[in-house]
């Protein structure tokens, strides 16, 4: 029924005047995951145009159109616009400073300055001594974040190589840009490397990455038969991919 559909010029309206300029204001709107703060330009158009900006989200709107409509629009919108926004935020430079949360272990800690001499991790604060938190503490956190994933995948390593048999490779702690895990077959023994940020993500990500890797020392490949060795160790490996994947690109820039 073509006629039923309007036609976008004729929601035009008649007494719009030429030639001014548009006018800007800051607005408000509760979406489901929590406000959002906009800014709507009214201009000389004939649609509603939600723009992703460095600086945030602009909706375009024309003069004539009521702030129910273009609030509707923008919650049809609305999965778009939180991920623009989840982008936006993961480009950001991590702030290094008291009250910044971090995730660890898949939980969120923040940071709070402590008298005491050394980081700790406890009831989800991140202590870290005054003086460091002053002078920039990003290198030792991630220090300590590094000495503590490299003790925890040693752990998990050597418990799942017990379980598959096979002797304990050695642990290289990784930053590679785009593998979580590696597997590796030198002259002086496999080798597996880990990704210092899988200390990050939720412990059983870990054990699914350690699995992983240590199912290689048997089977080299991704075949049926890899499969059925890390499912000896883990179980829900089908679920652990993507769910990997998710928090994964979830996590900020450190
Ligand atoms: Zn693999």
């Amino acid at each position: 029924m073509p006629g039923l559909i309007p036609k976008i010029r004729s929601l035009r309206s008649p007494r719009l005047p030429t030639g001014d300029k548009p006018s800007s204001d800051r607005r408000q709107l509760l979406l489901s995951n929590g406000v959002l703060r906009y800014e709507l330009v009214r201009a000389r158009r004939r649609s509603i145009a939600i723009q992703a900006l460095q600086e945030g989200i602009r909706v375009r709107a024309p003069r004539w159109a009521s702030i129910a409509a273009i609030e509707s629009f923008m919650r049809l919108q609305e999965g778009w616009i939180t991920e623009h926004l989840r982008l936006r935020r993961d480009t950001r430079p991590f702030s290094w400073n008291e009250g910044a949360e971090l995730p660890l272990l898949g939980e969120t800690v923040r940071i709070v300055a402590t008298d005491a001499k050394a980081i700790r991790a406890a009831d989800g604060r991140l202590e870290v001594p005054a003086g460091l938190l002053a002078t920039g503490c990003r290198e030792a956190v991630l220090g300590w974040i590094r000495e503590r994933a490299r003790a925890l995948y040693a752990a998990r390593m050597a418990e799942g190589a017990a379980r598959l048999d096979v002797p304990m490779p050695r642990l290289r702690l990784s930053s590679a840009r785009t593998r979580w895990g590696s597997c590796s077959h030198n002259p002086g023994g496999p080798r597996i490397s880990l990704h210092w940020k899988l200390y990050l993500l939720p412990p059983m990500l870990i054990d699914y990455v350690i699995a992983h890797e240590l199912a290689h020392l048997v089977e080299l490949n991704h075949s049926r038969r890899f499969w059925a060795v890390v499912e000896r160790l883990y179980p829900d490996y089908r679920a652990a991919r993507p769910e990997l994947n998710r928090l994964g690109r979830a996590l900020p820039p450190l």
